[in-house]
């Protein structure tokens, strides 16, 4: 294992080629959704358990706070976005203003900050700089400082691939997606469909195509690239990865969520730690946790017809409602007689602590939008899932459970409270849903089996630190 020795006595010499004495430093750099911030954190934890330090750069939006991890050092970087844009919460639209506020020439502000990082750590050098895919401003900053980059992926290793192969999607004509050929496979990325593929039909196409061009550009730049997957999840797609991209080394060291101990200090909003209690008092695999993540939205119909769906399935509930979960109001309202309805079963909370939740012997089932941290936490606890994708990675995600894993199905079309009865009754009572309960146990013990010393984590994070120390 490459560890704390090793890490301070650094594999990079002096231009004389002498062992040099000191730690070594990495900078990471999250994008600042918390799908991205936590994957970036487990790594740095997990670096920083390996005896690096560890300078964690942050945009001012969704700043992070710094007390919650003392053993990092953190410094802000200025972001360009408006207040306009940012209180909008369109995410794509705040990744548009942070890359071009950041990108600004006459800004340099990230480059200004890398300068000054790098002047003010010369007793611990820095090695790399670890960022998000997504913010393209850093391989031109970390150029312009002389810093090697590593690019971290927090969605599949089927995502990436989709990515790569966006100008064939184009060029063959999935895309741009048309509505008489959405249940056409893409024999290109099989098990997809056209319908499964990242597309954003409200995003200015030119502009997706361009950032993610970018992006892979930045991959391709790059000393390495880790994807928060594991090998016996997604074999073909990390083989084809590993064929078709330029760069020496490509890493699967997830799921990153299972080798950091602080998963809850990344969290943006308040975590309610009381509804453990909670499920403490719920018999074993009874309960259905229901969350779609950070940003996924519900219109008012959506919701009130979630509410009843929950309320008539006669199951227990633990279900996170965020203050922005319902699509133009305020705060959610919910419908008149549903907490009489779900009074002693159901339990409505702001955030979770998520791993702990799906690691609770009560919980049987997870609802999900099925983000891919989301995915990854509930195939480690041997949780299957209703899917319920809204946009980015989350259909193909969706496609994953459902065809290649079998250990969840997607709730489809107009979300209505009959149907969101049966598929609760589907996945908690019936036996196919307790044979897909089965199959997410039996992945549960693959990412054991990852987990365990020489396992395909522990190997590449190896891998991860000895290159890092050798840069
Ligand atoms: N999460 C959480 N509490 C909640 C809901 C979500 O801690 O109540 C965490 C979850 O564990 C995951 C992240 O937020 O790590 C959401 O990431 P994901 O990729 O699933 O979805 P996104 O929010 O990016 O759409």
């Amino acid at each position: 294992m490459a560890s704390v020795h090793e890490a301070r006595t650094g594999g990079g010499g002096d231009a004389g080629g002498r062992k040099s004495r000191r730690p070594r430093r990495v900078l990471v750099f999250p994008l600042p959704f918390q799908g991205h911030i936590n994957p970036m954190l487990q790594l740095a934890d997990t670096l920083h358990a390996r005896g690096l330090a560890v300078t964690v750069l942050h945009t001012h939006f969704n700043a992070l706070d710094p007390a919650r991890r003392p053993e990092f050092r953190f410094v802000p970087v200025p972001d360009g976005v408006p207040a306009g844009v940012a209180a909008s919460g369109d995410a794509i639209d705040i990744l548009h203003a942070m890359n071009a506020g950041m990108e600004a020439e006459e800004s340099a502000a990230l480059r200004g900050v890398l300068e000054s990082v790098l002047a003010d750590e010369e007793k611990t050098p820095a090695a790399c700089i670890v960022f998000d895919a997504n913010l393209l401003a850093v391989p031109r900053a970390a150029a312009a400082v002389g810093l090697k980059t590593v690019v971290l992926r927090t969605a599949s290793a089927a995502c990436f691939g989709c990515f790569m192969a966006y100008p064939m999607l184009h060029q063959k004509g999935y895309l741009p997606p048309q509505e008489s050929k959405m249940y056409m496979p893409v024999k290109e990325l099989p098990p997809l469909r056209v319908r499964d593929l990242f597309y954003s039909s409200w995003s200015d196409q030119e502009k997706m195509r361009n950032l993610l061009a970018r992006a892979m550009e930045a991959v391709n730049n790059s000393s390495g690239l880790v994807i928060n997957t594991f090998d016996a999840l997604e074999p073909a797609e990390l083989e084809r990865i590993r064929d078709e991209l330029r760069i020496p080394m490509v890493l699967a060291p997830g799921p990153l969520h299972k080798l950091s101990s602080k998963n809850t200090a990344s969290s943006l909003l308040d975590e309610d730690c009381d509804c453990i209690k909670w499920l403490d008092k719920q018999p074993p695999k009874s309960v259905l946790y229901v969350s779609f993540g950070s940003l996924a939205s519900l219109d008012p119909n959506e919701f009130l017809e979630v509410a009843w769906g929950l309320a008539t399935s006669g199951h227990p509930f633990l279900w996170v409602v965020r203050p922005d979960s319902v699509r133009g109001l305020d705060g959610p309202g919910f419908p008149n007689g549903f907490e009489a309805a779900v009074e002693g079963r159901g339990k409505v909370i702001r955030w979770a602590p998520q791993q702990e939740v799906l690691a609770h012997r009560a919980v049987g089932g997870f609802w999900t939008h099925n983000g891919w941290n989301s995915t990854l936490e509930s195939i480690s606890e041997g949780v299957p899932m209703i899917c319920r994708p809204q946009f980015a990675d989350q259909m193909m995600n969706t496609r994953y459970v459902e065809k290649t894993w079998g250990v969840g199905f997607e709730l489809e079309g107009e979300l209505e409270r009959g149907k969101i009865e049966k598929a609760i009754r589907k996945l908690m009572e019936e036996r196919e849903g307790a044979e897909m309960r089965e199959r997410a146990m039996e992945l549960k013990m693959k990412v054991a089996d990852c987990l365990k010393p020489g396992g395909s984590s522990e190997i590449a994070i190896d891998k991860l630190v000895r290159h890092i120390l050798s840069l």
